[in-house]
């Protein structure tokens, strides 16, 4: 076993490894960038090693820098994690020239894999089924023309250079195929600088199934079963488990065998996966699965497979990166009970899943224990950036059989609480407890099919929140007032906002929900709790703020413990599974910016400026644009919070910004 290793990655994986290397004792060398440097794969790890700049290609990808970091710890050898380096040939033989042992397959795997055309041809000569098509070396449009018409429409073009969906066009009659061919080889050229291109049969109902292969340097190799990676948008996983549902035992030898085959064509060592599509337009057939393609490194999804084969991937692959044997023999490997994960995402559903950046304000992740697993990168108080992926986190759980783990999913799920980010929480649970779902009716199509039932609703916040929110903004009141009037009982503060000790009180407070204004009544009855009436509704609730921001409240006596969040004026009310957004509406503030406010503009989040709409010196209005940002393919426009003058501008178009830098100041005009 190693003595010390690197982890050439960041976020969850980087901290999933480092656990597992303290687990056997091996030492821990993270690296980061300089938005990483209070990461929690930073805090972690035993030693960290700063690369570079926030950007990847600046430092997580530059195969350099990680390599004189471990040279400078004296680390033995480096785990690429996923993505990043991890599939680069030309990574794994620097390493080996640098005397450090690359934890993954030998390069000359990795590149019999990486071209989709090459890796076909030769899985075929592998005898691995592969879906009916056309990878020849002639690209004459004609030919191709032809070709398509022989496999027979539908059928997919793909870039053999390709990756994330690009270069990919389906074509479903020979009048499109020119243009299409046409579209995807300019996309393929643009994004692999490869116009090369590969025919399939295009399957209308097809499942994502993968086998997780292990093999190891003294000839051996097993497959751990398969996962179910059906549920995808855009081409993207969104849930996974293992077992596949309706696998037969006889389709899972098939399969397991194909994969183990591809893994010795082509002399591999360490993890991998093999992935394939299965036509299960009349269910899954044993005689209906084809190739796809195989990922020669650890994948996101491989906590399912740990979770039903009792197996931590991760030590395998240091013990066979370190020249041992495979840990089992494939009639050692059994299948226990189900796995679900489920990749929580800071992305906003409702508005297309356009990834949402932002501090994480509120982090509870629900309770880890036997039947749930959490595996994140970040911490309450961490921003997720524009620089990585938006995953907050991995929830894994387990139970005997799929339903009863979709049933913990969801529950799990429902224990999030996160503020600060939209997430895709509500949307997750949806799909988890979707009837046709439950049922295993799955394809790759799923999510599209049903997008209206799995889309979370954006209805106003009901009034029993708005009376938790109430409730809330009452106690801080009070406890903020206590605290300053200490001593002093005929303090202004013991006063404030109309409540008065044994005396029924009243007060209006209005929240704003998205561009509606909501005039509450609030009536204070007692020390902890307020009567709120709203239109004709009206709501009696009770509690106390706990110092995490935990509201214990009792609404209409009905007891409850939900998270509040106030940052400034915004309130995120975090019930299970649901997540409202209020903003509080002083009406003396309001007025006060009306006629003039002056102050500090910030950057909202990380970005950059796109375009600077004032000058200095400049009059301006309330609400006038006078900066544009641009962070996560999103643009927020700056604007002028009342009349006043522009003092100073910070920064010019093109500049980076940091969250929370002031943008410009504004000076307010009397
Ligand atoms: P990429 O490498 O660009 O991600 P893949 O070849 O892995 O592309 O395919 C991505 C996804 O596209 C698959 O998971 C599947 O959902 C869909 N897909 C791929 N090949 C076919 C096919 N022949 N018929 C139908 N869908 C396909």
């Amino acid at each position: 076993m190693f003595r010390k290793i690197l982890i050439a990655n960041r976020g969850e994986i980087a901290c999933r490894i480092i656990r597992t290397a303290k687990r056997l004792g091996v030492g821990t060398v993270a690296v980061y960038s300089d938005a990483d440097a209070q990461a929690r794969h930073v805090l972690m790890a035993d030693e960290a090693v700063h690369i570079g700049p926030a950007p990847v290609r600046d430092s997580y990808l530059v195969a350099e820098r990680i390599i004189a970091a471990a040279r400078l710890t004296g680390a033995e050898a480096i785990h690429p994690g996923y993505g990043f380096l991890s599939e680069n040939a030309g990574f794994a033989r620097a390493c080996a020239e640098a005397g450090i042992v690359f934890i993954g397959p030998p390069p000359a795997a990795i590149e019999a894999m990486g071209l989709k055309g090459a890796a076909k041809a030769l899985m075929e000569k592998a005898k691995v089924p592969v879906v009916p098509g056309y990878h020849g070396d002639d690209q004459t449009p004609e030919l191709l023309a032809k070709e398509a018409e022989r496999i027979g429409y539908p059928v997919l073009i793909k870039a053999v250079a390709g990756g994330g969906g690009k270069g990919m066009r389906r074509v479903d009659t020979a009048q499109d195929f020119a243009a299409a061919l046409a579209g995807a080889k300019r996309e393929a050229a643009n994004a692999f600088g490869d116009d090369k291109v590969l025919l399939e049969k295009y399957l209308v109902k097809p499942r994502h199934i993968e086998i997780q292969v292990f093999a190891d340097a003294k000839g051996n190799a097993v497959h751990l079963f398969e996962r179910d990676c059906s549920v995808q948008r855009r081409h993207q996983k969104v849930l996974e488990e293992a077992p596949a549902p309706d696998m037969s035992s006889q389709m899972r030898q098939a399969m397991g065998a194909a994969a183990v085959a591809a893994a010795k064509a082509i002399g591999y060592v360490g993890a991998g996966t093999v992935e394939f599509i299965a036509d299960v337009s009349e269910g899954l057939r044993a005689d209906r699965f084809y190739f796809m393609e195989m990922n020669t490194r650890l994948q996101v999804e491989h906590p399912v497979t740990e979770m039903i084969t009792g197996q931590d991937l991760v030590e395998w692959q240091l013990r066979v990166a370190g020249g041992e044997e495979l840990p089992l023999r494939q009639e050692q490997l059994t299948i226990s009970g189900h796995a679900v994960e489920a990749r929580v995402y800071a992305e906003d559903p409702v508005r297309n899943f356009l990834p949402s950046v932002g501090v994480l304000h509120r982090l509870r992740s629900p309770a880890e224990n036997a039947h749930v697993r959490v595996d994140t990168g970040v911490s309450e108080g961490d921003a997720v950036t524009p620089y990585y992926d938006p995953m907050i986190a991995k929830l894994i759980v387990w139970d005997t059989d799929r339903k009863s783990a979709l049933r913990r999913l969801r529950q799990a799920l429902g224990e999030y609480q996160i503020a600060g980010v939209a997430t895709n929480t509500a949307f997750l649970i949806a799909l988890a407890g979707h009837p046709a779902f439950v049922e295993g009716d799955l394809d790759t199509g799923f999510i599209e099919r049903f997008r209206s039932d799995l889309i979370p609703q954006q209805t106003p916040a009901p009034v029993s929140v708005l009376a938790l929110a109430a409730l809330a903004v009452t106690l801080e009141r009070r406890a903020q007032a206590a605290a300053m009037s200490v001593g002093d009982p005929w303090s202004p503060w013991s006063a404030v906002n109309g409540w008065r000790m044994n005396d029924v009180g009243w007060d209006e407070l209005i929240f704003k929900d998205r561009d509606t204004d909501i005039a509450c009544r609030i009536e204070y009855v007692g020390a902890d709790a307020v009567r709120l009436r709203v239109q004709d509704k009206e709501v009696l609730v009770q509690g106390t703020l706990e110092a995490d921001g935990t509201l214990d409240a009792a609404l209409d006596g009905r007891r409850m413990k939900i998270g509040i969040v106030r940052q400034g004026d915004d309130l995120t009310i975090l019930l299970p599974g649901e997540t409202h957004k209020l903003t509080l509406v002083d009406p003396r503030v309001v007025s006060a910016i009306d006629e003039g406010a002056g102050g500090q503009l910030n950057a909202p989040m990380p970005g950059k400026v796109v375009q600077v709409l004032v000058a200095e010196g400049a009059k301006v209005e309330k609400g006038q644009a006078l900066m544009i940002l641009e962070a996560m393919k999103m643009e927020h426009t700056i604007s002028a919070p009342g009349r006043g003058v522009v003092a100073k501008i910070n920064f010019q178009a093109g500049d980076q910004v940091t969250e929370g830098v002031s943008l410009l100041s504004i000076e307010g005009e009397d």
